[in-house]
């Protein structure tokens, strides 16, 4: 049988006023939340949520992962109510990891659950794996392909979150389930530590302390030192079988003892990383406080719709602009083309036309009317006009110009017959 022991630290940082960082450590279920929203509102999401889990597991029976992933959903639903009940609290949100003692297939183990971008990580035989997947624009566009992990380093918008707790009264868990063995050990933190601290440096600082406390207090004391821009929230989670007593920090590979603050693995696993120096080196192209600023001041916002999302809601909108213009545009030529008469030539009849000579894109002029009046009968300089079409405003123009044309030929004592005949409405063009 296994026993777990727990140790854990959390600071304010060196530049943030308020420590919006919250954590749980009970006998069975550990948590970090990471709170974001001014005016206070941020520590009050966080404080929700833990608040919300740690009610949560003192009535229940041992957990499960759909427990864990119920409670998380319930905390969600706690912030949310919070956030709707007070307008100073209105778009507070807060992430949340978790992690809970389960029984997994017989075994050990545990569920950890995540929403946001604080993490969790195992440490099993020295080396350091992330469990949790960061919900944060950059994460998923080096998912989709658009950028590297090494953009992603300087990306402006890596601490953007896009998914937090108490944004939507309802939320997607991720949750896992994780075999623990004896030596294993779990790690929980905001991102005022793995934001600032190298994952070759963390997994260096839990090697060498085996206090699951001191190692905490080790990883907060190195995130003030690589400037403590953010809150920082640390929980070490170490799990020992009763006869073994706490795990050790040693482990395949690594077996020097954790001396002197001297990590025989850290130079191994900054070569597996491919850097000699931790991200902070990269962060001085964006200083630290401009980074938290935009967080504090942007995440929540940005958390209010997924990414996918907006830009889908977008190409709606774009489409839907783009027909509106296409149907306007097709109605004014309609109009125009439609709008006026003329009187043309058609099949040696003088014939009245609904539209523009010659047409207007693909739409043909229409007869109105054929009349008896012939070409012959006509004036001839009237000729070289009516087979152009002569245009005019109205049809009661169009069948005056007619008539004017066969008084003329009256006048002129050409024969034509005393009226027009009528046609049906057809598309046709003058001849
Ligand atoms: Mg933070």
């Amino acid at each position: 049988m296994s026993r777990l022991r727990a140790g854990s630290a959390t600071d304010v940082g060196l530049v943030r006023a308020v420590n919006q960082d919250r954590l749980l450590v009970s006998e069975k279920l550990f948590a970090v939340a990471d709170g974001m929203g001014g005016h206070a509102a941020g520590e009050v999401a966080a404080r929700a949520a833990v608040d919300s889990l740690r009610t949560a597991v003192e009535g229940s029976s041992p957990p499960t992962a759909e427990w864990l992933a119920e409670s998380v959903r319930m905390a969600n639903e706690s912030v949310w109510q919070d956030a709707q009940a007070d307008p100073k609290l209105h778009g507070m949100g807060t992430t949340l990891t978790a992690l809970a003692w389960i029984d997994h297939e017989g075994g050990d183990g545990v569920a950890v659950a995540n929403v946001g971008d604080s993490r969790t990580y195992r440490m099993r035989d020295g080396q350091l794996e992330q469990l949790t997947v960061d919900h944060n624009l950059v994460a998923e566009l080096v998912a989709e392909g658009h950028i590297t992990e090494v953009e992603a380093e300087t990306h402006p918008q890596r601490h953007a979150v896009t998914r937090a707790l108490g944004v939507y009264p309802e939320v997607d868990v991720d949750v896992i389930k994780v075999e623990a063995i004896n030596g294993d050990r779990f790690m929980l933190c905001s991102d005022g530590l793995s934001g600032e601290v190298p994952d070759s440096q963390i997994a260096s600082v839990l090697r060498r302390f085996a206090d699951p406390a001191e190692a905490a207090r080790e990883l907060v004391a190195a995130a003030r030192e690589h400037g403590g821009s953010d809150n920082i929230t640390v929980v070490v989670v170490d799990v020992a079988t009763e006869e073994s007593g706490a795990p050790g920090p040693e482990h395949e590979g690594c077996t020097s003892p954790p001396t002197g603050g001297l990590d025989p693995c850290a130079e191994a696993d900054q070569a597996k990383e491919g850097k000699e120096q931790p991200p902070a080196a990269t962060g001085a192209a964006v200083p630290a406080s401009r980074r938290r600023w935009w967080k504090r001041r942007r995440a929540p916002q940005a958390a209010k719709l997924p990414r996918n999302r907006l830009v889908t809601l977008r190409v709606v909108g774009f489409m839907i602009l783009l027909l509106a213009v296409a149907g306007a545009g097709v109605a004014g030529t309609v109009w125009y083309a439609r709008s006026s008469y003329f009187v043309g030539l058609r099949g040696g009849h003088l014939t009245i036309f609904q539209g523009r000579p010659g047409g207007v894109l693909w739409i043909q002029p229409r007869v109105v009317q054929t009349t008896t009046l012939t070409a012959v009968s006509v004036e001839p300089y009237h000729l070289s006009a009516l087979r152009s079409g002569v245009v005019e405003s109205d049809l009661a123009q169009a069948r005056s110009y007619v008539r004017r044309l066969r008084v003329e030929a009256v006048d002129a004592g050409i024969g034509v017959s005393p009226s027009p005949a009528r046609t049906s409405t057809t598309a046709a063009g003058p001849s």
